[in-house]
């Protein structure tokens, strides 16, 4: 994926152009309306070169050329107003007033435009699968939930109604609290269900969420500083490493499936600390239990890692195995 300000600096380049093409349009309508349209754009041409000469020469007279210049800028709004076309007719096209199309601001900060247009590809780029698109909190169905047994004396149903409801807060709050996630539950229990619908009301919110498993996402980056990709996925790879630090939620489903290494847990400890040095969001789930998760990253990398990590278990059978076999 393309980091979400290169799709966005794309895009109003391709307003540029359009806009661009537009004027071309009507310049060409004006002059085939009235070739006088052509005359006067001549001239007014040649009086800006006259300027130019003028100038270079060293010359400070040129009252006589703005008098010319304003007498043609004068017959071309009536050949206009003539012709039936607005004041504006043939002037620069801009969709966005405050930069004129180029994202930037005088000052050299990127304008809202810019800004707007990034969120609405990082939406689009949220890297969901069409299953995670489909699920929201107001979908939310807990019928299969209400089916499965107790575990021990507890009931499915109360947990994942608990962290659904924890779910709906964190996905309204996240970006003020910068709380993280931790869910944790066996295969199935409804970790990605809640991630889902956390991802799709964060994207409603105009955040920018990136979703991706563990094993792919640690794969890419090994290969990435292994340098064992060609030059488009490397760019890719270069463009979602960096996403994954600055987009507002990150979520990294099925930790502990990516193939385990020293690198890939350094890897794992930076994004996790740099992001909440950033204040910035992010969702862990897992099937494994603490325990399982202690024999993988060591328990004192754990605890610093996902100390401050809210935890929401699920319990239950595995409802997509279930689902599976009322289909059959
Ligand atoms: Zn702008």
């Amino acid at each position: 994926m393309e980091s979400a300000y290169g799709l966005a600096t794309r895009e109003l380049a391709r307003i540029r152009e359009e806009n661009r093409a537009e004027q071309t349009r009507r310049m060409e309508e004006v002059r085939s309306k009235n070739p006088d349209y052509t005359r006067i754009e001549r001239a007014l041409a040649q009086q800006g070169t006259a300027l130019v000469r003028r100038v270079l020469a060293g010359k400070a007279e040129i009252s006589d050329i703005e008098d010319a210049v304003r007498k043609l800028q004068k017959e071309r709004a009536e050949l206009l107003k003539r012709e039936g076309f607005p004041k504006d007719y043939l002037e620069d096209i801009y969709a966005c007033a405050h930069c004129r199309d180029t994202g930037f601001l005088e000052d050299g900060s990127r304008c809202s435009c810019l800004k707007h247009l990034a969120v609405s590809f990082a939406g689009a780029n949220a890297n969901l699968t069409e299953y995670m698109k489909e699920q929201t909190f107001d979908r939310a169905d807990f019928s299969l939930f209400a089916k499965q047994p107790a575990e021990n004396g507890r009931e499915p149903l109360t947990y994942i109604k608990r962290a659904f409801e924890r779910a709906l807060k964190f996905a309204e709050t996240f970006d003020t609290t910068h709380a993280n996630l931790l869910l944790m539950g066996n295969a199935g229990t409804g970790k990605t269900f809640l991630s889902s619908c956390i991802a799709n009301y964060a994207l409603k919110r105009q955040k920018t969420v990136y979703y991706q498993s563990a094993f792919s996402l640690f794969d890419m980056l090994e290969k990435l500083k292994f340098g064992r990709l060609n030059d488009e996925e490397q760019e890719k790879a270069e463009s979602i490493s960096r996403y994954l630090y600055e987009v507002d939620l990150l979520i990294i489903d099925d930790l502990g499936t990516e193939f385990v290494s020293a690198y890939s847990t350094a890897a794992l400890f930076d994004l996790i600390n740099s992001r909440q040095i950033q204040h910035k969001s992010t969702i862990l789930s897992t099937n494994l239990n603490h325990q399982g998760l202690e024999q993988i990253y060591s328990r004192r990398l754990l605890s610093r890692m996902v100390g401050d990590f809210e935890v929401l278990t699920l319990i239950g059978q595995d409802l997509r195995m279930q689902q599976k076999l009322k289909q059959k």
